[in-house]
């Protein structure tokens, strides 16, 4: 079977190699040239590695099987180690509560602060899960490991269905053809809607099943994104060795609501962390970035008091996030769309009912599996 997945996040990679390890001819395209979307890495200056998009995976389902299907694809053994227990709550001036100590009581931190990064205190630590030594290298192991490469630097505009199967275009020029399914894993969720108001739009308007595609398509194209700040800091080790925490949810503080040392990306010298602003700072400075606000000056400075520190950065940088966070994804039971007359999977992190990285991995597995029963005519 050839299928087309469209993005290659972390839902459209997991889903890409099932496929091809399950024998499927597969074509991975994303406009970027590495895998991972929002759950990618960056090495700045050939020294200095940051994690700048997800940060953890989070376990929140009660599902004893995740790990066990997570252990079994590709690239994930190994390269997902929990996160270090010297995690908790800081203040904005300093000051840290681990999240042991926080303990029975984090609902109560969590409702007084408003601050529960990707539901990070929830987890109280125990369940949270990093790349390593990367979170991109859990995405481009995998890749190699089912022998995937991604079809980089394809930006597709649009999809088309006839009887020769489906056809993936570019803005200028068509990018592939002769597919029997297609898995759309972009997060761009206006293209998700067209794709399927023109799929409706081309059956007979009687049809049982029209108008509720139509009603999904237009809930689809609803979904509101927001946009995010990381910011990438590295200190040399002995300027920063008084800080006793490694990632925190922060408290009270105008433009950050999370920071992290990037656990396994620490050399001799430098210790390389990230700091995620809050939905409010973001919004506001990216609306007004034309004028010229820039978030660094701002991020920067309540870092250093969040962490006491004196001295200047090595490196900083900021990266900026358009469609970071859903605020209202579809919260299906599942975690996948498919739509199998016409073979047509749609998956990503804003189909289930937490919009993170955990519900895309899933997103990606049901829809392999959705993909694979087509195949097999079940
Ligand atoms: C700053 C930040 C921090 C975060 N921290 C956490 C965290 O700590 N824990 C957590 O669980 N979640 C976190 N998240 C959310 C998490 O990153 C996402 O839920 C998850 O990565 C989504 O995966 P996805 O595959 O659904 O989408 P994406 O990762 O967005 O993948 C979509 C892919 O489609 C590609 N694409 C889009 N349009 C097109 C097109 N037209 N043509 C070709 N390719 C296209 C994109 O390049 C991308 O690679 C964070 C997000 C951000 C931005």
């Amino acid at each position: 079977m050839r299928v087309a997945v469209v993005g290659a996040g972390s839902a459209g990679t997991v889903c890409g190699c099932l496929l091809k390890r399950s024998g499927c001819n597969v074509d991975l395209f994303d406009r970027a040239q590495r895998p991972g979307g929002r759950a990618s890495s960056r090495l700045a200056e050939g020294l200095f590695s940051f994690d700048h998009g997800a940060q953890f995976m989070p376990f929140t389902i009660d599902d004893p099987g995740l790990q066990l299907i997570l252990n079994t694809l590709p690239g994930f053994e190994g390269k997902l180690l929990p996160m270090s227990k010297e995690f908790g709550l800081v203040g904005p001036k300093g000051g840290f509560v681990s999240a042991q100590q926080v303990g029975s009581n984090v609902d109560d931190v969590i409702s007084i602060t408003g601050r529960d990064f990707f539901g990070a205190m929830k987890l109280k630590g125990g369940y949270m899960y990093t790349g390593h030594p990367t979170m991109g290298s859990i995405w481009s192991t995998m890749c190699e490991q089912s022998d995937l490469g991604v079809k980089g630097n394809s930006l597709v505009s649009n999809l088309s269905k006839t009887e020769a199967g489906w056809a993936v275009h570019g803005s200028n020029s068509l990018l592939g053809e002769g597919y029997d399914a297609v898995v759309l894993a972009v997060h761009d969720t206006v293209c998700v809607s067209q794709v399927l108001s023109e799929m409706t739009h081309s059956q007979d308007s009687t049809k049982d099943f029209v108008t509720p595609l139509n009603d999904l398509a237009l809930k689809i194209g609803g979904i509101q994104r927001s946009p995010l700040y990381s910011m990438m800091v590295a200190y040399h080790n002995k300027d920063i060795e008084d800080v006793s925490f490694n990632s925190a949810v922060v408290d009270g503080c105008e433009s950050i609501q999370w920071i992290s040392k990037n656990q396994f990306q620490n050399s001799e010298d430098f210790s390389c962390w990230t700091a995620i602003a809050t939905a409010d700072f973001s919004k506001t400075t990216f609306e007004n970035e034309s004028l010229g606000d820039n978030p660094q000056t701002k991020m920067l400075a309540d870092f250093e008091k969040c962490l006491k520190l004196k001295v200047k950065p090595v490196y900083c940088k900021t990266q900026r996030w358009s469609q970071a966070v859903t605020s209202n994804p579809l919260a299906l039971n599942e975690h996948c769309l498919s739509f199998e007359p016409w073979r047509l999977a749609v998956a990503g992190d804003y189909i289930g009912k937490n919009a993170n990285l955990e519900s895309a991995v899933l997103s990606g597995i049901q829809a392999a599996d959705r993909v694979l029963q087509w195949e097999h005519g079940v």
